[in-house]
């Protein structure tokens, strides 16, 4: 079986978010990523996507097209109270069924405004109206309910039952929804067919993709059911295997299996599993050395650093750092000599050595790390093209200085020249501890 006929296996479902802020652009659409996330996490199939504005006829044709083709669909967005909050009207519409008080619902909010010290208006009246026959989904995290609906459409009589689950569009309550009350409920519709759709991955930096997927060769193959993707980002290409539709242990131990084979073939580029980011890794490897760890940056202007200390208990191995952005700090603070630069220009391999070494007398420690490059988008010549990245590495004594030169406008060069710093370091730590 293909991974493709696998996809269909599973329990489907269509995913709608409404808006119009999503498709201005204002509100970035974070609830479609998350209930991917959660119903792949809970084995069910999110089919397709699809956004629409706040309008009647885009709702209408967007919410019968994924009932028809798909039969399960959940909305997010549009149960609100103000006019542009049409959700539940549209669908109970298209299932044929009035839209009823729900007087619980209303004595809900009741409470909750008076708790809060507010008044209800008018346009609340219609958060407590429910189509006939939905379930009822309570929202402890906001006023509007989520519906859970099931019934044939109007459109096809007798015909089938099809699935709507309503939701609100504010991520911390369609959150809470989707784990309280509609995950739990979803196992129970596929029948709890016990799968589940499950990731792994695997992290790696400093090698591009194509030469990436020469050392992993055709190890899909071995490793199918399993699928492999190849997801490229400016930290480096992460390799993410996922077991479709298999019973939680079985998926667990081919992907504990999957990654261990990947790591063989990746070698050296791998750096961690899971979201770790690498700076974790290195703090953990210099940690693991007694090292002490400082800083000079020009090009990356205090992003290395930035990195270090978003990793919480990075002070015990991190000591701080020089932003030597200006020459003038590179002579003053890191104790460059002013000929060095004007002889080999401030992206040279002398004056890296000297920012790094600079900084690790400044900061009376056993490492550092320099960093000095053009970001661009000025200031490149054919020798010294733009994304010309020095690093220079302090380490036990030794200096050592080497070059890249990366692709990219300004932001990916300064981005990847981080990255490549701490990748740097992972090595040497490496070669350290054999
Ligand atoms: P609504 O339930 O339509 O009244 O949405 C309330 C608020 O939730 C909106 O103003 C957005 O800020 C936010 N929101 C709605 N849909 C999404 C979404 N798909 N992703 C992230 N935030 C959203
Ligand atoms: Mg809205």
């Amino acid at each position: 079986m293909t991974n493709g006929e696998r996809l269909m296996a599973s329990a489907s479902i269509e995913l709608l978010t409404i808006g119009t802020e999503l498709l201005l652009g204002f509100t970035v659409d974070t609830n479609s990523a998350e209930i991917g996330q959660l119903l792949a996490a809970s084995g069910v199939q999110l089919v397709r996507r699809t956004a629409v504005a706040d309008r009647e006829v885009e709702i209408r044709e967007a919410v019968s097209q994924a009932l028809q083709r798909t039969g399960a669909l959940i909305t997010t967005g549009g149960l609100g109270p103000t006019r542009d909050d049409i959700t539940k009207k549209v669908v109970a519409d298209l299932f044929g069924v009035p839209l009823e008080f729900h007087e619980p619902i209303w004595q809900g909010l009741v409470e909750r405004f008076a708790r809060l010290g507010r008044n209800l208006a008018a346009t609340n009246r219609c958060q407590a109206e429910v189509p006939r026959g939905a379930v009822v989904l309570p929202n402890r995290w906001g006023t509007a309910p989520g519906l859970w609906l099931e019934a044939p459409l109007r459109a096809e009589h007798e015909g089938a039952p099809r699935l709507a689950i309503l939701l609100p569009g504010v991520p911390r309550e369609m959150r809470g929804l989707m784990a309280h009350e509609v995950i739990p409920r979803l196992a129970q519709w596929t029948g709890s067919t016990a799968t589940v759709i499950r990731s792994a991955l695997l992290r790696t930096t400093g090698v591009p993709e194509s030469r990436l997927a020469e050392r992993v060769g055709d190890i899909e193959r071995e490793l199918a059911p399993l699928s492999l993707a190849f997801l490229p980002s400016l930290s480096g290409v992460d390799l993410r295997l996922t077991a479709w539709d298999l019973p939680a242990a079985e998926a667990e131990r081919r992907l504990g299996e999957g990654v261990a084979a990947l790591r063989e073939r990746v070698g050296e580029f791998t750096y961690a599993e899971g979201d770790t980011d690498l700076a974790a890794v290195v703090l953990q490897g210099a940690r693991a050395a007694g090292l002490h760890l400082a800083v000079a940056e020009s090009c990356t202007g205090g992003l290395l650093g930035a990195r270090i200390t978003a990793i919480p208990g990075s002070s015990d191995v991190f000591a701080g750092g020089v932003i030597a952005y200006d020459n003038a700090v590179k002579i003053r603070e890191l104790g460059v000599p002013a000929e060095l630069i004007e002889s080999n220009g401030a992206v040279s391999e002398p004056v890296v050595r000297a920012m790094a070494e600079g900084a690790a007398r400044r900061f009376g420690v056993e490492a550092s790390l320099a960093v000095t490059g053009i970001a661009g988008p000025g200031g490149g010549s054919p020798s010294k093209p733009v994304g010309t990245v020095w690093y220079g590495l302090r380490l036990s004594g030794r200096t050592e200085a080497v070059s890249y030169v990366f692709p990219g406008e300004r932001e990916e060069v300064r981005a990847r020249a981080a990255q490549g710093a701490l990748f740097l370091l992972l090595g040497r730590l490496r070669e350290g501890s054999r």
